[in-house]
C-alpha cells in the first residue's frame, strides 16, 4: 500500500522547505521530496537558493567588496596596507563551505521538526498520488492529502550562445571560475547579470554587458536607474543597451560574441561570457498528463492568488508560479498554504514584496515606481533624502546615492520607496513594515529612529514628503498628473 502523508512538499528550496516546516510545525504528517546533487553528488536540500543563487552570489558579492574597498578606499580612512591581492580558490572554497554548511542547516531543520526529507525525484499522478524515485532506486508510490509543488525554476539559455564547458556559462558556471578572466561578456543587463558581473569586474576583470533594452534596469525606478548607471560606468562596468546578441564562436578558448546595434554590427573576443538573460518555471517530468494541474502561456503553474492549482488539494508556490523569482516571495506563499490547510487565514500581500539588487551601492526598493505612478495617473508627493547628509554616512565612508519616499497626495498613503545606498537591502525593511502597516510618509516620520544610522535617510525622505527634513535642503516634489 502507498505510504500516506496529510502533505508532500515536492521541492526543498526556500519556497518548499518552508511550506515543509510549517506544515510540520502545524502537526501535519510530512514529507519534503528535493532532487538536487551538490557538485560533490550528494544530495542538499535548499534549492537554488542555497545551492547556487542568494547565497553563494552574496558570499562572492561581500568578499569582493572587502577587497576593493580594501584596496581603494582604506587610506581614506587612515588604514595602510602594504599590497592587497586575491586569492580566488580560497574565495570560493570558503562560499562552498558556506553552502555546505546551511544546506546541511536545511536537512537538520527538516529533520528536528520531523518532516521526513525524501533524496529523489517526484512525479504527481491522478489523485494526489505521487511516484518517488530515490536516487539510483525503483519508483514507489506515496499518497496525500494535500500536495505542494515548489519545483522551482533554471536559467534561459539563449541560442546564439550556447554553454560551452567554463567559456560560456550561465549563473552557476560563474560562481566557479577558477581564476579571474581577463576580459569578461555578460548577456543581460539584469539582477544576476549585475550582481555577478560586479564581482568578476571587482576582482580586476574588464567587463562587458551586453543589454538587449535600449532602457537600463527598467523594473527599478528610473532616477534610481540612473543614479545607478553613473556608479556602475564608474566602477568600470561597461553596460552596452540596445545590443542583440547573433551568434558566438569558441575558438583556442576565446569565445568571439557577434552583436547588432543601432550603429551596425559589432564583435567583441571575451576569456569567458555569462549568460543571464532570465529564469525561467522548472516543470520537466513533474505532472502526469492526467495530474489536473495546468500550466499558464509561459510555462508557470497556473495557480489563484491562494496558490491553488487546477487540480483539488494540490498547490505551487515560489518560482514556478507567477509573480517576482524571489526567495522571500517563495518562502510566504509556502507559509500561506500549510497554515490556510490549517484553517488559518494567512495571506501573501504581493504589493509589499521587496526587491534588492545586491551590487556597490545597494539597489532597493518596495512598492510602485515614479514612471508606474505617472502612467497610471495617480497623483503623488516624493521626497528624496541624499546619503550624503547622513552622518553616519559620512563617518562610515559611504556616502553614494539617497533615499526617495512616494506617497500618495491625497491621503499621504506611503505608494513606494526606492533606495541607492550602502545596505539599502537591510533598510527597505523599514519602509517594507510602513507599508504593510498601510502606514503614511508622516507615520514614518512621526516614528524616532536611532541616531547616527543609515536607515535615518529613510526618516528624512519620509520628512522630506512635507518639505520637514532637517539635515537637507528639502527636495520634495508634488506631481500631477
Ligand atoms: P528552487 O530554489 O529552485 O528549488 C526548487 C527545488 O526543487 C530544487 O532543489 C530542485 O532540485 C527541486 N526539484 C525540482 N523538480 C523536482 C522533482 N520533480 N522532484 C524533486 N525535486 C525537484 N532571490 C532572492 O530573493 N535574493 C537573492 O539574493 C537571490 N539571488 C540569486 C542569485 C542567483 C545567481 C540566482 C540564480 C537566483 C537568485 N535568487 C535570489 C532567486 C532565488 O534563488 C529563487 O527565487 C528561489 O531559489 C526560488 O525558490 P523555490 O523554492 O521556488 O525554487
Ligand atoms: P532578469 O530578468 O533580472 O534580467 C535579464 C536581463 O537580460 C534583462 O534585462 C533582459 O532585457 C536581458 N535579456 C534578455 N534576453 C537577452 C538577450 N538575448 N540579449 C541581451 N539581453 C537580454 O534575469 P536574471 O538577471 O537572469 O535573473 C533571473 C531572476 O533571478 C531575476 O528575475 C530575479 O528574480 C532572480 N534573482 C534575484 C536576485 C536578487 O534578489 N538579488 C539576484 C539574482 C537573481
Amino acid at each position: 500500500m502507498a505510504k500516506q502523508f496529510d502533505v508532500i512538499v515536492i521541492g526543498g528550496g526556500p519556497a518548499g522547505y518552508h511550506a515543509a516546516i510549517r506544515a510540520a510545525q502545524l502537526g501535519m504528517n510530512t514529507a519534503c521530496i528535493d532532487k538536487w546533487l551538490n557538485k560533490e553528488g550528494k544530495p542538499a536540500f535548499g534549492g537554488t537558493c542555497l545551492n547556487v543563487g542568494c547565497i553563494p552570489s552574496k558570499a562572492l558579492l561581500e568578499a569582493s567588496h572587502k577587497f576593493v574597498e580594501a584596496k581603494e578606499s582604506f587610506a581614506d580612512i587612515g588604514i595602510v596596507t602594504n599590497g592587497i591581492d586575491i586569492d580566488v580558490p580560497a574565495m570560493i572554497a570558503r562560499k562552498d563551505s558556506v553552502v555546505k554548511n546551511l544546506t546541511g542547516g536545511v536537512a537538520a531543520l527538516l529533520k528536528s521538526n520531523g518532516v521526513t526529507a525524501m533524496e529523489g525525484t517526484a512525479r504527481l499522478l491522478a489523485g494526489r498520488e505521487v511516484q518517488f524515485t530515490a536516487h539510483g532506486g525503483e519508483p514507489e508510490s506515496l499518497q496525500a492529502e494535500h500536495v505542494i509543488l515548489a519545483t522551482g525554476s533554471v536559467s534561459v539559455e539563449i541560442p546564439p550562445c550556447p554553454l560551452t564547458e567554463e567559456l560560456i556559462v550561465d549563473s552557476t558556471g560563474a560562481l566557479d571560475f577558477t581564476a579571474v578572466p581577463k576580459r569578461l561578456g555578460v548577456i543581460g543587463a539584469g539582477i544576476i547579470g549585475l550582481e555577478l558581473g560586479s564581482v568578476w569586474r571587482r576582482l580586476g576583470a574588464e567587463v562587458v554587458v551586453l543589454e538587449a533594452l535600449e532602457e537600463f534596469l527598467p523594473v527599478a525606478d528610473q532616477q534610481v536607474a540612473k543614479e545607478a548607471q553613473k556608479h556602475f560606468k564608474r566602477q568600470g562596468l561597461d553596460i552596452r543597451l540596445g545590443t542583440r546578441v547573433m551568434s558566438s564562436e569558441v575558438k583556442r578558448k576565446k569565445v568571439k560574441v557577434d552583436f547588432k546595434q543601432d550603429d551596425g554590427d559589432k564583435s567583441e573576443t571575451f576569456d569567458a561570457v555569462i549568460v543571464a538573460v532570465g529564469r525561467r518555471p522548472y516543470t520537466e517530468g513533474l505532472l502526469a498528463a492526467d495530474s489536473g494541474v495546468n500550466l499558464d502561456e509561459r510555462g508557470f503553474i497556473y495557480v489563484n492568488d491562494l496558490c491553488a492549482t487546477d487540480a483539488p488539494g494540490v498547490y505551487a508556490i515560489g518560482d514556478v508560479v507567477r509573480g517576482p523569482m524571489l526567495a522571500h516571495k517563495g518562502m510566504e506563499e509556502g507559509i500561506m498554504v500549510v497554515e490556510r490547510i490549517a484553517d488559518q487565514k494567512t495571506l501573501v500581500n504581493y504589493d509589499t514584496v521587496p526587491s534588492v539588487i545586491y551590487t556597490y551601492p545597494e539597489i532597493a526598493w518596495v512598492g510602485k515606481t515614479e514612471q508606474e505612478l505617472k502612467s497610471s495617473g495617480e497623483k503623488y508627493n516624493v521626497g528624496v533624502f541624499p546619503m550624503a547628509a547622513s552622518g553616519r554616512a559620512m563617518a562610515s565612508n559611504v556616502t553614494e546615492g539617497f533615499v526617495k519616499v512616494i506617497a500618495d497626495e491625497e491621503t499621504d498613503r506611503i505608494l513606494g520607496v526606492h533606495m541607492i545606498c550602502a545596505h539599502a537591502g537591510e533598510l527597505i525593511s523599514d519602509a517594507v513594515i510602513a507599508m504593510e502597516f498601510g502606514g503614511s510618509a508622516e507615520d514614518l516620520g512621526l516614528t524616532m529612529f536611532a541616531h547616527p544610522t543609515l536607515s535615518e535617510a529613510v526618516h528624512e525622505a519620509a520628512l522630506s514628503v512635507h518639505g520637514h527634513a532637517i539635515h537637507t535642503a528639502n527636495r520634495r516634489r508634488r506631481k500631477k498628473s
